[in-house]
């Protein structure tokens, strides 16, 4: 069994998701993420209308042996983007890791702990506050606090490590 959770800031404070590939979601190891309740697994505030009503799914991928995300609004002829680790998503297939930042419009979700990507040691940035970010970040400065990443040590992150969420 593999699982991910999900961290992320609404109006009205912190929210947090595990879920595994065999939940019972929608689709069994598929996470719909959006702002339609009859649509999602995971649902944002109606409010945020930056967010679209079907948006992304989070989904296990089998032969890459992680948990991918894909745009589901990447078909239409405007496409809502979702921005994985400073990186604009449209039409690829990304392979989420520990510290992974998705942004839907104006929410961004970190990806706080998972189980079962393929590789156990990844590659971090740390920056110089101590936040972690993953190896593949895209970006000058830190998006916690922004402080430039050029100061930030590249760290191995040990199973152990990854164990700990990164700080906020
Ligand atoms: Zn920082």
């Amino acid at each position: 069994m593999y699982k991910i959770t999900l961290e992320w800031i609404e109006e009205g404070g912190t929210r947090s998701q595990t879920i595994s590939n065999e939940d019972n979601t929608r689709e069994v190891g598929k996470i719909f993420i959006g702002r339609d309740e009859n649509q999602c697994d995971i649902v944002l505030p109606s409010s945020e209308k930056t967010v679209s009503r079907l948006h992304v799914v989070i989904f296990y991928d089998s032969h890459r042996q992680g948990w991918c995300l894909k745009n589901l609004t990447g078909n239409r002829s405007s496409p809502n983007p979702a921005i994985v680790n400073g990186k604009i998503i449209i039409l690829e297939e990304v392979l989420l890791s520990v510290g992974s930042l998705i942004q839907l419009g104006r929410i961004t979700i970190v990806v706080k702990q998972i189980e079962g990507n393929k590789s156990q040691y990844q590659y971090g940035i740390r920056c110089v506050n101590g936040h972690l970010l993953p190896y593949d970040f895209i970006g000058d400065f830190c998006p916690h606090c922004g402080y430039s990443l050029q100061a930030s040590e590249t760290i191995y992150l040990s199973p152990e490590d990854q164990d700990i969420p990164p700080e906020n």
